[in-house]
């Protein structure tokens, strides 16, 4: 419209060029100054209400100030949830630590900086691995498998146990949380000693209490035959506890983790003597085969000998008499196998992953006849665990049970 008001007006005067000229420099430089209006609006935050205007450069003007409001209130909203939760994670007495995809420390929670000894400012944007020291640590972190915790001394304080999770989120960040974990340590030593303790007094008396009976069931037929019963009952139950006692120690020694030599073990040799003691202690009541590759393990020979007698001495309590036992040692693909396996009672599925827990048994009806102790599984899965196996069981009712210990090929001699 102002460019043909303009031309009109040229035209009249006989400057029809002119007039639109002018009109359009004057057009653009309106222009520009509302731009440059713009750009120093945008550019200083402190100008808080937009500049003045018309038409279409102030419709501009309003619909930027209004998105910018509606921007101003949304970061408002976010940064009180983000204060939330800094708040409520500074709160936690666990610590937690933001790591990103490069393995640089992001963010961490108070309890983390004292856990771990960070210093805020300083630390921040460094490796974590440069940050917690332990070999332990830079292993399991650089691992990407995070299924289970991890126990490390806390670097600040070595008397302090941390129990370190990660997680992985995002495009590979982790978050990881440590946790205070030494006074359930010490629990748990403090029971471990007790058990210990414990079975050490009971060893004694009861040592003395089955020598004396054997020396009474010795001279049984000069006492009263009413007592000869009583006296082979109770050197029955004093073996018993012996077992018990026994079995008890050897757990507490196991969990103590103290680190026994492990040295090569001959396996056929060791295999063939508990066949003898399996053969003894069936007395021809059951048919025990073998198959035995000639495969030595590197391992402490007293606790594989005590985990194998107890899967192979179990097969023959829980098989009827006239049942078959067969013993295999293999190496296949995956490492070095035992596998003991009856066709005795079975065990129903519900109860299999309980069996390795202490004093479980399938059928408590079995066990009197039996007299185990309701510990030798619990051997069976600690010795395996020290030497990197873990154990299976495949078990039906009524047609026999297969139990195998699977050991790492690393192990082989
Ligand atoms: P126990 O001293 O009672 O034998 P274990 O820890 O050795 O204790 O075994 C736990 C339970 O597992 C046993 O009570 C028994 O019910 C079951 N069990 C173990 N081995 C066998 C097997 N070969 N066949 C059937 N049941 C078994």
């Amino acid at each position: 419209m102002a460019f043909i008001i303009a031309g009109l007006i040229g035209a009249m005067f006989d400057a029809f060029a002119w007039g639109l000229a002018i009109t359009g420099i004057s057009y653009i430089t309106w222009h520009y100054l509302q731009l440059r209006k713009l750009h120093i609006w945008l550019k200083n935050p402190d100008l808080k209400d937009p500049p003045d205007s018309y038409g279409l450069w102030g419709a501009i003007f309003d619909d930027v100030f209004r998105l910018q409001n509606r921007q101003k209130k949304s970061r408002k909203r976010l940064k009180a949830v983000i204060r939330r939760v800094q708040d409520s994670t500074t709160a936690l007495r666990d610590g937690v630590l933001m790591v990103n995809n490069n393995g640089e420390l992001e963010w961490w929670n108070e309890s983390a900086g004292r856990l771990l000894g960070l210093k805020e400012q300083h630390d921040i944007g460094h490796p974590i691995t440069n940050l917690v020291r332990a070999p332990e640590f830079k292993e399991y972190f650089e691992h990407s498998q995070y299924d289970t915790p991890l126990e490390i001394p806390s670097p600040v304080n070595h008397e302090q146990i941390l129990q370190i999770t990660l997680t992985l989120f995002g495009k590979k960040d982790r978050l990881i949380v440590c946790r205070d974990i030494t006074h359930m340590k010490q629990l748990e030593a403090m029971r471990h000693d007790f058990i210990a303790n414990a079975s050490h007094e009971l060893r004694t008396p009861l040592t003395v209490i089955s020598g004396y009976l054997e020396t009474f069931i010795e001279y049984k037929d000069q006492v009263p035959s009413r007592w000869g019963r009583a006296l082979d009952q109770m050197h029955q139950q004093s073996q018993r506890m012996e077992n018990l006692i026994n079995d008890l120690l050897m757990l507490s020694r196991l969990e103590s983790g103290h680190d026994l030599q492990h040295v090569k073990v001959p396996m056929p040799a060791v295999l063939k003597r508990i066949q003898n003691d399996a053969l003894e202690l069936s007395a021809g009541k059951h048919t025990i085969t073998m198959e035995c590759e000639s495969v030595d393990i590197i391992g402490n020979e007293s606790e594989l000998c005590s985990a194998f007698s107890n899967l192979i001495f179990n097969a023959i309590k829980y098989t009827p008499d006239g049942g078959e036992v067969h013993i295999k040692w293999f190496k296949d693909h995956k490492g070095l196998n035992l596998s003991v396996q009856d066709n005795g009672l079975g065990i129903d599925s519900m109860h299999i992953p309980r069996l390795t827990e202490r004093f479980y048994r399938a059928d408590p009806s079995r066990h009197s006849e039996t007299g185990g102790t309701g510990l030798g599984l619990a051997i069976v899965k600690h010795v395996l665990l020290r030497h990197d196996g873990q154990l299976e069981v495949k078990s039906a009712i009524g047609k026999g049970s297969t139990f195998t210990c699977h050991l790492p090929a690393s192990r082989a001699a």
